[in-house]
This record gives structure tokens, sequence and C-alpha cells, in this order.
């Protein structure tokens, strides 16, 4: 084929006189300097404001969701079904304080930090239900926000994004800083909402290098949010997703300062 290539070329050129021959190589060299500048071009240079990675437009358009309830099948992991906290602890290893209801359900403890399960996971199928604040406070990235942070590093936004604009890749079920939901699914802020994820883990090599990515389907409410998105690594608030290797790892959910509350959270491993 490559044999094919360079004869066609060499009867062109043939065919053509020297000043043809010259406009002809000066196009191919215009090309070959501008392919290489626009490469260089999209070599990017790591983000120091968090402005940078934050994506306003488009904005996701609202759907409004019908009445899910969920509960866990027989071969379930269940993590949290009300009765006690036993499955979580915090990031150094102690007990967690975040609040037990009488409900069934867990509030955020403002400031007591991030909770994660004692247990590690690898690719799995989670339900979990959360409620952001019914006296909505704050605007944006400070309205009812949490996270639920799969292996420990992978972000799916939990937010109050019923009537208040962020940036698009930063409010509900975004892969937060990443990539934005296909819809707005939330319910109003006050009322139960529903995740249900289908996680494939990230896999890495022996030398730590990613030989595949993770992928993400989220529904929420019982809507599409997320169709098989890739995850292209972590999740920072500053700066591009990283992607240093790592095993099976906790769920952990997000304390931001406010007061979200969680139940019914299980999973499948897969
Ligand atoms: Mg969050």
């Amino acid at each position: 084929m490559m044999m094919k290539v360079v004869l066609w070329s060499f009867e062109i050129l043939k065919s053509l006189d020297m000043r043809k021959t010259i406009v002809l190589f000066s196009v191919f060299l215009f090309l070959g300097i501008n392919f290489s500048s626009a490469q260089k071009k999209a070599k990017k240079v790591e983000p120091t404001d968090p402005k940078q990675t934050e994506v306003w437009t488009p904005v996701p358009v609202v759907v409004t969701p019908g009445q899910v309830n969920s509960s866990a099948p027989s071969d379930a992991v269940v993590i949290f079904d009300g009765t006690n906290t036993d499955a979580f602890e915090h990031l150094d290893g102690s007990p967690i304080k975040w609040t037990l209801n009488g409900d069934g359900s867990i509030t955020v403890t403002p400031k007591s930090g991030d909770i994660r399960t004692k247990a590690s996971f690898g690719s799995f199928q989670l339900h979990i239900e959360w409620r952001t604040p019914s006296v909505v406070k704050g605007e944006g990235q400070g309205r009812g926000n949490s996270g639920i942070f799969l292996q420990d590093k992978y972000e799916v936004q939990v937010l109050d994004s019923y009537n208040n604009l962020t940036y698009s890749n930063g409010q509900a079920s975004s892969i937060y800083k990443q990539t934005m939901p296909l819809v707005n699914a939330c319910r109003p802020p006050g009322e139960w909402q529903s995740y249900d994820i289908i996680y494939k883990a990230p896999k890495f090599n022996k030398k730590g290098v990613k030989t595949s990515s993770a992928y993400v389907t989220v529904i929420q409410n019982g809507i599409l949010t997320h169709n098989n998105t890739k995850i292209q690594g972590t999740t920072p608030y500053i700066g591009w997703p990283k992607n240093p290797p790592h095993e099976d790892g906790p769920l952990k959910l997000q304390d931001h300062g406010d007061l979200v509350s969680y139940r019914n959270i299980w999973l499948r491993k897969l």
C-alpha cells in the first residue's frame, strides 16, 4: 500500500513543472507547520484558578421526574439502611459524627468531615438517596452541596440544582468539573432524590499507567443523566483530572458544610 502511494506521488510530481512543484511543496509545508502548532496549543497548561475548569454553557434542560423508591435487592451489600452507621468512618478512621435521624436517614454534621465506607469496592451498581435542606440558603455551589466519591476519587456531585444556576459541570449529577449531566433531573429542595449509579472501575498496569478508564452511568430520579460516561480522572476543585493508580476504594460522602441527608444506600458488586 505504502509503495503504491509513493509511486502515485512520484507520478504526480513528474507530471508537474518546477513552479507547480514548489507551490505544492509550500502548501504541504504550511499545513504541516499549522498541524504541529495546533498540537502544541492542545497541550493544556495546568489551571491555577478554579474558574478555568468551570463550564457555564450550555445549561442542561430541566426534566421533571416521576415518583421513585427503591429498597435493596437480595444480593446487595447494604451500606446504610437507617438503623446504624457501622459501615462508615471518618477519613482518620474515627466513628462518624454525622447525625443518625429517627426517620432512617443520616445528615451531614458540618465541619465534622467527609465519611467513607470501611469496605472497599471495585465496579458496582449503587443505589443512594439524598435530600438537600428544605430551607434554602446560599446559591450556586453553596446550596445543598455534598458529593458521592466513587472509589474515594471520582465525585458525582450532590447539589440543590433546582432553580439554582452554577457552572454546568458542577451541578447535581455532574461528574464534577468534567462532564455535565444530560439533563437537570432535580426535585425541589427538601424532597428525597435518588441516584442509581453503574460504575466500571479503571485499570492500571504494573507500572501504574492507566490501561482502561472508568465509566459511569447515572440515573437520577429515574432519569438518565450519564450514559456510560468516560471518567477522565480525579475530580479536583482546582486543576485537571489526574490518574494516580489505585486498587479498590471506599465510597466517600462529602461534608461540604451543608445539611444534606442520605438514606437507603446499597450496592451490588459487579
Ligand atoms: Mg460536592
